[in-house]
């Protein structure tokens, strides 16, 4: 066995017993394994054992990855910070955008997204825990723009992300995660096809499922470390 194979078996293990702690169905947890910085053939390993869905970081990586791999069977999330201009590259190769954060963002994937796709699916990223440097809408901000996105017919309204502080006691991830959940539950009344809540990495997976995650984002659990230097000549 590889050891992305024999990690990839650790975490959805992880995934299960967390589930199944709180009493809800491990099926209702989708593992997005994010390969960023990591080469296509780390992710054709994990493809090879059954990994569909895969996270990028740096929209010009991720597409160099998904037109290497060409693989129709797998589905490109990107999570990235997202600067106008690629937001085009998003929207011609990706599947799924988790970090929508404003309507000038959403207008521009809209137009973009191509015909011979389906619509793009996309996740409101919320700024949980308020830090000023960090991207996503405040919860207060979020039902204007969770209405205007709802009306782009390229686009396909799919809940939320959010990726919390870090915080070490379990009691504060889940308090944070737990209002997450509830704003998610609220979108989910207004709009019947939301079904999505991306929360929850490697420290905080356990609180982020007991709250109601519906997708857990793993990277380093599966793929190794990262070499950061290189991670940083990347400009998106
Ligand atoms: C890198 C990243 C992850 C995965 O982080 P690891 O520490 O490698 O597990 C999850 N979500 C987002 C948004 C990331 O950028």
């Amino acid at each position: 066995m590889t050891s992305i194979e024999h990690n990839l078996q650790q975490v959805r293990q992880r995934i299960s017993a967390a589930a199944t702690q709180c009493g809800r169905d491990p099926q209702e947890i989708t593992l997005l394994a994010v390969s960023k910085t990591k080469p296509a053939s780390a992710v054709a390993e994990a493809a090879a054992v059954g990994q569909r869905c895969f996270g990028e970081n740096y929209v010009q990586e991720g597409v160099d990855k998904i037109q290497q791999l060409a693989d129709p069977d797998l589905v490109w999330h990107f999570i990235g910070p997202l600067q106008s201009n690629k937001s085009r590259l998003v929207a011609e190769n990706f599947d799924w955008c988790h970090t929508v954060d404003r309507l000038r963002i959403a207008t521009r994937l809209n137009e973009q997204r191509p015909e011979r796709a389906g619509p793009l699916n996309v996740l409101i990223q919320v700024n949980i825990s308020d830090e000023q440097s960090k991207s996503g809408v405040t919860l207060a901000e979020l039902p204007a723009l969770a209405q205007a996105v709802a009306q782009l017919p390229r686009l396909r309204l799919r809940g939320l992300m959010a990726i919390p502080a870090p915080e070490t006691a379990y009691e504060r991830q889940l308090a944070v995660c737990q209002q997450m959940a509830a704003a998610f539950q609220q979108l989910q009344h207004d709009y019947p096809e939301v079904d999505t809540l991306s929360l929850g990495m490697s420290d905080d997976m356990d609180a982020a499922i007991a709250a109601g995650s519906t997708m857990v984002r793993i990277g380093t659990a599966i793929f190794g470390a990262r070499d950061y230097g290189s991670a940083a000549n990347h400009n998106n």
